[in-house]
């Protein structure tokens, strides 16, 4: 036999050659499992052609690092054929540890398979040396070489399963492995080749025309090498690339979250808004039919927001908004959906299937809420009404559920407000009504069914009549006459109250110029602004106009706003009462004591009159602090210069004790109802314009008609 010998250098760079050759294989198992579609196709063909070219370098080189006392050569076809095997043996490795599972069966079947194609690569490439006569392998040392084979691909197999998904120490890790493996492809090529005999007389056919041994074996190493290597950095490259993609990904995931989230909640309170509600109410309908259990909806309207938002303006009413849906989270459970659909209006869906439940729900927020807010430094307070609907089966279309529970909503408001109230069949009529009472109101105006009344008004200490309040009423042609509380908040609403505003001036300043022209001289017309008809640019020239038209002095026109109109943007409101004041005409702050005056404002405002608020006048007799509120006004009035007005006097006790007091003028029930003009001069006319003028009309009283909840804003 001839006995070969090795070359250390040459099979140290096999050795090399074979553990890069692994590291290889796992990276692109690692890049072949992470990507999907046309690339991982693209990584699983590239990193077949790596993956085999390595091996079969390192094959090569093994072969190159022996040799015999005879000259040796290979085949180039033969051994070209022998790469196409490695080539494929690795297409198959890497498609197997890519399948989303590796069982044990498929992993025996798995290794058989590679380790055969390991072997045939590997005795493919003996027989490129064409020997005559041919190698004889030892059967042991062959079989031991093929179990080898076996067993690497087999532990090569499920290493590079394992390691295919990336963790934080996945290089050490797969380095590690890439060792072993290199070791194990080695050994199965030594053990090959320890296997191989080679009789004395043998002689290799390629000697000549074949390959030759000496230049190629670094061609081999520079050629695997840069294969190996360029799949590697095409692989990080492409790593890098994905990452960078993963990120922007990601954060473009975030933004549309973001988005979404935007669209479907409350940019104030964060609460879910209306779309979002009423997706989750259909939700609920469809989960309440299918399971047979019932859900309630709470529609929550604040009371007395305007108020704070116009005393203190809208950032401290935002803040309010924020807290008061704060406290309401606070209460409700997580499978409950609390929404924010308008300004101050909430609706609650809760999982509350018996009345007594709700009722109960609905107390605690109504507690919640109604306790004091501190908002930057301003204390406030509001109250919640609640209307509540149980939904507890059947066909109910979801925007029937809400405008239910909006019913019983305004049904708790006129119950008071700061309570709740169950929905009953009758409540829609009220609704359907409102709605009429809607409609009517734009033709009001144009069909002249807008009336006013008046009240006179008498200086307390002579008795003398000094005036009138003229006070709106609408003759409605089916309702009867309709008080201003019934109709007002709703044409601020939608927007009437401004060609209300400016026909009741105009009225107030004919009518004025008529008491004139009857010898009525020394009368005042008071006529109440809402608050959206007080911040219109075109109040001044409105004032100005029909006192110019109707002939009046300014110091016979009154105008009233309330105490809470003054005081929603004071700067402006002073610049405004500067103006009308210029004119000459005279100021009175109406409802005095219910709102949130500052006493520093107080002192600037070019007002003439204060009208005490008639709740305090409501309780004067029956001893209680009203009669101390109502001193410290006068008292008040008096060091800024205000005449003091109180209304409502309904009683003589109360005209004793206000006049005592220090009031200058009053108004009220027991001095003279509200009354169409030609009916105040008649009783003026009997009475001699002294005390209690008597209503000459009110033997045909006016027909009070139903209180018809109306949409205010409060
Ligand atoms: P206000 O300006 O405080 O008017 C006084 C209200 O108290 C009137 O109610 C009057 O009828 C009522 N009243 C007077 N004396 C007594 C009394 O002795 N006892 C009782 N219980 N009530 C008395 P009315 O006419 O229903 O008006 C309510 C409010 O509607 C007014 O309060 C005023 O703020 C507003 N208002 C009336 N007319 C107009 C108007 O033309 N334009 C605007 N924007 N608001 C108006
Ligand atoms: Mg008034
Ligand atoms: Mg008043």
């Amino acid at each position: 036999m001839l006995v070969g010998s090795y070359n250390v250098w040459l099979v140290l760079a096999s050795l090399l050659i074979a553990m890069l050759a692994s590291y290889t294989a796992l990276d692109m198992a690692g890049r072949v499992a992470e990507t999907q579609g046309k690339s991982a196709r693209w990584w699983l063909v590239g990193g077949s052609v790596a993956m085999g070219i390595g091996i079969w370098s390192m094959h090569f080189l093994g072969m190159l690092a022996f040799s015999l006392p005879v000259p040796m050569g290979y085949d180039p076809a033969i051994t070209f054929l022998s790469l196409l095997i490695a080539i494929a043996s690795s297409a198959f490795a890497l498609w197997m540890v890519c399948r989303a599972k590796l069982s044990w069966p498929r992993l025996g079947i798995g290794a058989v398979l590679m380790g055969a194609g390991v072997c045939s690569m590997h005795y493919t490439g003996m027989a490129a040396m064409r020997m005559t006569p041919g190698i004889q392998y030892i059967p042991s040392l062959f079989m031991l070489s093929v179990l080898i084979a076996v067993v690497a691909s087999g532990a090569a197999l499920w290493i590079a399963f394992r390691l295919r998904q990336r963790s934080s120490n996945i290089r050490l890790l797969r380095a590690g492995a890439a060792v072993v493996m290199g070791f194990a492809i080695a050994g199965m090529h030594y053990t090959g080749m320890a296997a191989a005999q080679f009789p004395k007389n043998s002689t290799c056919a390629m000697a000549d025309a074949g390959l030759s041994t000496g230049w190629m074996a670094l061609l081999i190493i520079v050629f695997a090498l840069s294969v190996l290597s360029i799949a590697l950095i095409i692989s990080m490259l492409d790593f890098r690339m994905e990452a960078r993609t993963a990120v922007l990904a990601l954060s473009l995931d975030r933004a549309h979250q973001e988005l979404q989230f935007l669209a479907l909640h409350d940019s104030l309170t964060k609460l879910p808004n209306r779309t979002l509600l009423e997706d989750r109410l259909d939700q609920e309908i469809e989960n309440a039919k299918r399971n047979g259990k019932a859900f309630s909806v709470l529609f929550l309207d604040l009371d007395g927001f305007k108020q704070v938002n116009d005393a203190f303006g809208h950032q401290v009413g935002d803040l309010l908004l924020i807290e008061v849906a704060t406290r309401i989270r606070a209460i409700v459970r997580a499978r409950d959906t609390i929404a924010r659909v308008g300004g101050d209006e909430f609706i609650l869906l809760a999982d509350t299937a018996e009345p007594a439940d709700a009722a109960n729900l609905a107390s605690k927020i109504i507690a919640a809420v109604q306790k004091p807010y501190a908002i930057t430094d301003h204390d406030c307070q509001v109250t919640v009404s609640v209307g509540i609907t149980l939904y507890s089966g059947g066909d109910v279309p979801r925007h029937e559920l809400l405008k239910n529970a909006d019913a019983a909503m305004y049904h708790a408001k006129a119950l008071g407000k700061n309570t709740y109230c169950f929905f009953e069949v009758s409540m829609n009529e009220d609704a359907q009504k409102q709605l009429q009472v809607l409609h009517d109101l734009r033709l009001a105006i144009d069909r002249g069914e807008l009336v006013l009344y008046y009240q006179p008004k008498f200086d307390a200490h002579t008795g003398t009549m000094i005036g009138a309040e003229a006070l709106i009423r609408w003759r409605h042609p089916e309702h009867g006459l309709l008080l201003p509380g019934e109709f007002i908040p709703l044409a601020e609403k939608i927007g009437l109250i401004l060609p209300i505003g400016e026909w009741t001036v105009q009225e107030a300043c004919r009518q004025m110029r008529e008491w004139r022209a009857a010898g009525y001289s020394g009368w005042t017309v008071a006529v109440n602004l809402s608050a959206v008809q007080f911040n219109h640019p075109g109040l001044i020239e409105l004032v100005r106009h029909n006192l110019e038209r109707y002939a009046l002095e300014p110091g016979c026109l009154v105008l009233e706003i309330t105490e809470s109109t003054a005081m929603r943007d004071p700067d402006t409101s002073m610049a405004i009462l500067q103006k009308l004041h210029q004119m000459g005409v005279r100021i009175s702050i109406d409802d005095f004591g219910t709102g949130y005056s500052s006493l520093l404002y107080l002192k600037r405002l070019p007002a003439g009159e204060l009208k005490i608020d008639r709740g305090f006048v409501r309780d004067l007799a029956q001893e209680t602090d009203d009669a101390a509120i109502i001193s410290a006004i006068v008292a008040l009035g008096h060091t800024l210069n205000l005449e003091i007005v109180a209304e409502g006097v309904e009683t003589v006790a109360q005209r004793e004790f206000l006049t005592s007091l220090g009031c200058s003028s009053l108004q009220g029930f027991l001095l003279g109802r509200p009354m169409p003009p030609e009916q105040l001069l008649a009783a003026v006319a009997q009475g001699n314009a002294a005390w209690e003028l008597e209503d000459v009309s009110l033997s045909r009283a006016p027909k009070l008609v139903a209180q018809i909840p109306v949409t205010a804003n409060t």
